[in-house]
């Protein structure tokens, strides 16, 4: 037994994207979570298909769930996620305000509640957004969500909202 195996905690990571062949944009996260140093992968889910929040003019999102064991502290965590980011995350530099690639989002680490200027978790809007709840009860359906309850009791109280599980 050593250190990091002492330190590991479950965190779980939400992955979109509506841009740039969708798909491919959260494969190519996944591989660059799991090699981030510090992270190891436990569990994906399968790959949704989600109508866009807000505006209708934009394409569809794919989103998906990644389950994870870390001893990263979670800024450093939330850190290496924007990095990899910021590698995908635009179709082209010289567009200015261009929707980005991927979106990459700590929703729950550990039992922890975190309420920092950068970081909140669960992430806001966790209990209300289809296009995480879905893929997290697939892949976690005991999950407590921390401070907000049982993933089962939060997923009967959101409807799809035209989600669909692509497979
Ligand atoms: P959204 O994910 O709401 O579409 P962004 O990804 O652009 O929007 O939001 C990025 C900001 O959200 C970052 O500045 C980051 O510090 C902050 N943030 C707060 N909590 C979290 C979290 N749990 N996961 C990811 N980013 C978070
Ligand atoms: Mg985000």
């Amino acid at each position: 037994m050593n250190d990091s195996e002492t330190n590991l905690v479950t965190a779980y990571i939400g992955l979109g994207s509506n841009l740039a062949n969708p798909s491919e944009q959260i494969k190519t996260a996944r591989t660059a979570i799991a090699q981030l140093a510090g992270v190891q992968e436990l569990v994906f889910s399968s790959l949704y298909h989600s109508p866009p929040m807000g505006p209708q003019d934009q394409p569809d999102y794919v989103n998906a769930v990644m389950c994870v064991a870390t001893d990263l502290p979670p800024m450093d965590l939330l850190r290496g996620l924007q990095r990899i980011e910021n590698d995908q995350g635009r179709v082209r530099k010289d567009q200015r305000w261009g929707a980005r690639t991927l979106d990459l989002d700590v929703l729950i680490y550990g039992d922890q509640i975190i309420d920092l200027p950068d970081l909140i978790v669960p992430h806001t809007g966790l209990a209300e957004r289809a296009f995480v709840l879905y893929p997290l009860h697939e892949i976690a359906p005991q999950l407590l969500v921390p401070g907000k309850g049982r993933i089962a009791d939060l997923l009967v109280k959101c409807p799809m909202n035209g989600l669909k599980r692509l497979d």
